[in-house]
């Protein structure tokens, strides 16, 4: 049975000027009534239709405002509560992943998941009677397996994993910075993007191919009828993962080469994770074989929630992309 603590979604975009310009066929299908996306191979028109079914299947007339409330609002919610959650979009560079979590300010329904999510937490948080709030933000980036704190002094620096008997997995020197409201929050995003793209351009990468993790944490102080005082704490990761495409197929060699073996290596291990969750019958978990995974092991799994959104192209010559993507989607859900 499918865990409920794990949703999977897919997000097909329209065609791009580029598809449309190269006269590409769309091969894939949505039905979102029954939470169904078909793909059918360009190359064999008598093969019916592979068909995938997930929690929800999203086409181009949708908008990210409908997703966040059907999909991402609970979880959200949930972390004002206490629980911890991610968020993550997944698939081939192109495919929407930014357009659906950072988004677009206009029109108004476009409006990414990310932005969403810093103003449902600070509409809680103000609208909560005797409660007292903490909210924190940090912002790192893990790159060829190494680990860099994008808000911190040296953003260069490459920092370690650490694990402590009570907090978990954590990563030493990490700076954390409180945060008021949603502006602040947006700010602090914007300058840990910048210190991303700083940094890739001095080492000419790219960004789609590091993984960054964007995380909110919410302590809340209540005190109860008896003067009690009741802690809890939830935290909230919003994963921006690199682009999903085989980049070991593309020929690369040398530094290349190995970067492509690593986001392989992540992303697989992020896979088998959530797909061990899923099953339930699984006792072990492979935290270990990523520091993605590792980084977020307090919040997959137990009782955290997690979105994954997978994003699709409609186009023929991405058939072998996307349907990789509705694989591993499907493995997650
Ligand atoms: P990724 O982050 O996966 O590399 P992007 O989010 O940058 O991809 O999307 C690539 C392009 O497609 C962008 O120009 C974006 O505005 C557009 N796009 C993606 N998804 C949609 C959508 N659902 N509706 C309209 N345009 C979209």
């Amino acid at each position: 049975m499918a865990s409920e603590a794990v949703k999977v979604v897919v997000r097909c975009r329209p065609m791009n000027q580029r598809e449309r310009e190269l006269r590409c066929q769309p091969v894939v299908t949505v039905d979102c009534a029954r939470a169904q996306c078909c793909i059918q191979n360009p190359g064999a028109a008598d093969e019916p239709p592979k068909q995938f079914t997930f929690d929800g299947a999203y086409h181009v007339d949708h908008v990210t405002e409908q997703i966040y409330n059907e999909i991402a609002y609970p979880l959200v919610e949930g972390v004002t509560e206490g629980y911890n959650g991610t968020i993550f979009a997944y698939g081939q560079t192109g495919s929407g992943k930014s357009f659906t979590m950072q988004g677009l300010p206009d029109p108004p329904s476009q409006r990414g998941i990310i932005p969403r999510a810093f103003e449902h937490v600070f509409e809680s948080v103000q609208c909560a009677e005797n409660t007292k709030f903490l909210v924190r933000a940090s912002y790192l980036e893990i790159y060829n397996e190494d680990v860099r704190d994008l808000l911190g002094a040296d953003t260069k620096q490459k920092l370690e994993l650490k694990e402590h008997p009570e907090k978990g997995v954590y990563v030493k020197g990490l700076s954390m910075h409180t945060v008021h409201s949603v502006a602040q929050c947006e700010h602090i995003m914007e300058t840990g993007w910048k210190n991303r793209s700083v940094g890739y351009t001095l080492m000419n990468k790219d960004s789609s191919r590091s993984h960054s993790i964007f995380t909110i944490s919410i302590e809340m102080s209540a005190v109860d009828e008896r003067g009690k005082d009741h802690l809890r704490a939830g935290k909230l990761n919003l994963v921006d993962l690199a682009g999903s495409e085989r980049q070991s197929k593309t020929g690369a060699t040398g530094e290349r080469l190995k970067e492509a073996t690593k986001i392989n290596l992540s992303l697989s291990a992020l896979g088998n994770v959530i797909s061990a969750l899923v099953d339930g019958r699984c006792k072990h978990v492979p935290y270990r074989d990523s520091k993605l995974t590792r980084l977020l092991q307090d919040s997959l799994g137990g009782n955290t929630k997690t979105l994954m959104v997978a994003c699709l192209s409609p186009a023929d010559n991405n058939y072998d992309e996307t349907l990789s993507t509705l694989r591993y989607a499907n493995r997650a859900k």
